[in-house]
């Protein structure tokens, strides 16, 4: 059973938008959330969401079990969450190893959405969506939130956990947010230079052209924005081939494998105030041996299990 303030005859909690947005951060990190952005449903971002949800002018929103979901006429908006996956269990290559922090993180996800709607729920707030079933599309949110910027292999792209986490979960409430904002980082230009993760992808899915487009010419991509448009078709069809959990294009990428030093630090500033250097930076990141798929011969199994940080997670990216 979980309580509500209306059960204990105690008005709800109240806030202002920043008060509130500064508590759900806070609390994100400590239910599971590496880091939280905020988006108000408008005319625009509604179209963001999956066809099943529905608007209608009633208080609370509610299941009418014919598979849709009806979600108040008022003001909502949309908690963005990353969720953290193991970099430790990305450096194998080991199948088990990749699909472990793959799941992993699916499962800490559907945890945390569980817990933030008990507090939602606390607060005397609605809450809607969460789990790794989605409600609308975690990267183009994972955007608008600032939690990152859309790389070449359809993946959010984060300054600080590159492409190292397990997607964006979405939460819909009534819970008034200061919305945050896109970020221009660099990483977009940045890919165009890069084209790692194109190269080092088995099944080709990932298009290597030097410039992003307005659209895919395959009937399954999403239409409408300027990117680089993945062949999910290829990719599955490529793990449901025998590879599965292929996540060669997360573990290759430079921004998921740059670490607490400080010459990446040095890094990341370049690539956001010096694009000119993007061709060096990603030459030097093969020459370094980062963004190189690990041996094969590296065995997740065999290390003392104390030097494994809690979850897999690295420090310095959660
Ligand atoms: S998961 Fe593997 S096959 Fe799929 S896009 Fe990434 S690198 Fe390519
Ligand atoms: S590997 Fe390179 S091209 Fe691919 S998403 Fe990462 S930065 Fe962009």
């Amino acid at each position: 059973m979980f309580y509500t303030p209306e059960d204990f005859g105690v008005p709800r909690h109240e806030g202002t938008p920043e008060e509130n947005a500064r508590m759900l951060r806070v609390a994100g990190r400590v239910l599971g959330a590496a880091d939280m952005g905020f988006v108000k449903l408008t005319d625009k971002t509604k179209k963001l969401l999956y066809g099943n949800i529905r608007f209608e002018d009633v208080e609370k929103g509610y299941d009418p079990g014919d598979g849709t979901f009806v979600l108040p006429n008022k003001d909502l908006w949309v908690i963005c969450a990353v969720i953290p996956q193991s970099l430790w269990m990305a450096q194998f290559t080991d199948r088990m190893s990749w699909a472990a922090a793959n799941t992993a993180a699916y499962s800490r996800a559907n945890i945390y959405s569980n817990r933030i709607n008990v507090f939602l729920r606390g607060l005397g707030y609605q809450y809607y969506g969460g789990d790794t079933g989605a409600i609308g599309r975690s990267v183009p949110f994972g955007v608008m939130a600032g939690l990152g910027e859309a790389g070449r292999a359809g993946i959010l792209v984060s300054p600080q956990w590159g492409t190292n986490f397990r997607t964006v979960m979405l939460t819909v409430t009534d819970l008034p947010l200061a919305e945050s904002k896109p970020i221009d980082a660099g990483i977009f230009e940045f890919c165009k230079a890069c084209k790692k993760c194109a190269e080092m992808c088995p099944s080709e899915a990932i298009p290597m052209d030097d410039e992003p487009s307005w659209g895919g010419d395959k009937s399954w991509q999403a239409k409408g924005y300027k990117g680089w448009y993945q062949d999910a078709k290829k990719c599955y069809s490529y793990m449901l081939g025998g590879d599965p959990d292929c996540s060669r294009c997360q573990a290759v990428c430079p921004f998921t494998k740059f670490d607490e030093a400080v010459m990446h630090d040095l890094i990341r500033i370049s690539i956001s105030k010096a694009p000119m250097l993007n061709e060096a930076i990603r030459k030097m990141d093969d020459v370094f041996g980062y963004g190189q798929e690990p041996s094969p011969t590296k065995s997740p199994w065999e290390v003392n299990h104390l030097d494994i940080p809690l979850f897999g997670l690295d420090k310095s990216r959660s």
